[in-house]
């Protein structure tokens, strides 16, 4: 089995990683130290044990990628965590993303449509240190109705469309950050329920993202 080690090289890439957000505009020093002590080359291949904490998306199984530090900075930072929220994420990926949220204290409810990422993070022995993430396989357009509802929804991947069923399954008064497409590009939105009819919306900046996919793939 793979040997995980975090030594002091690694340590101090994630901390210049680290600076490097600041500099780029990420203000939150909760979400910064969150992702400071996330090993961030636990969650890809040992290939990239080397170029890991460059702000780069780099592949991971089932043709997918793990988001860029700054997106994960940047979602993270729009969703404003507190300890003990109940936030969904769509698209787990390598699950570097929800361990961000988990390490903020939040209880994460993560939904993947690969079955092979699904069963890789099944084995993945560093989610012993988050008992706060629970792990599904299925369609991040339908949610999870039967956990909803949730304080924090997150969605990973591009979204053609605010997919209706999540909005019903977000508490009044909570927030869902995703990626809307908007020709090669998508733009980042923060939308605040109002009730089951209503709710606002903040654009924000591009970011490209893999697709949001209907369905789930074996
Ligand atoms: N949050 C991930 C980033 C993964 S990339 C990380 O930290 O590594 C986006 C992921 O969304 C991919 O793994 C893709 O398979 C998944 N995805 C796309 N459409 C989906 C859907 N409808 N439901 C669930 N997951 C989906």
């Amino acid at each position: 089995m793979r040997k995980f080690e975090d030594t002091y090289q690694h340590k101090g890439l994630r901390k210049k990683l680290v600076d490097l957000l600041r500099n780029k505009g990420i203000t939150s020093e909760l979400v910064l130290e969150a992702m400071y002590n996330i090993p961030r080359h636990f969650f890809l291949d040992s290939a990239f044990d080397k170029i890991a904490y460059e702000d780069r998306a780099f592949p991971i199984d089932a043709e997918q990628t793990i988001s860029q530090p700054y997106t994960v900075a940047y979602q993270t930072q729009l969703l404003n965590i507190h300890r003990s929220e109940k936030v969904l994420e769509i698209g787990t990926g390598s699950a570097y993303q929800a361990s961000v949220l988990a390490e903020l204290g939040a209880w994460v409810f993560t939904i993947e449509r690969q079955r092979k990422l699904f069963d890789n993070n099944k084995q993945f022995v560093f989610r012993t240190k988050y008992p706060n993430i629970k792990f599904f396989y299925g369609d991040g357009f339908e949610g999870l109705q039967s956990y909803a509802p949730f304080d924090k929804i997150l969605i990973t991947a591009a979204a053609p469309f605010v997919p209706p069923k999540l909005v019903q399954q977000l508490k009044p008064g909570g927030l869902m950050v995703l990626p809307v497409n908007d020709g090669d590009k998508q733009r980042m939105l923060r939308i605040t329920k109002k009730d089951d009819d209503n709710y606002d919306e903040e654009w924000f900046d591009y970011f490209s993202f893999v697709p949001m996919l209907t369905g789930k793939n074996n």
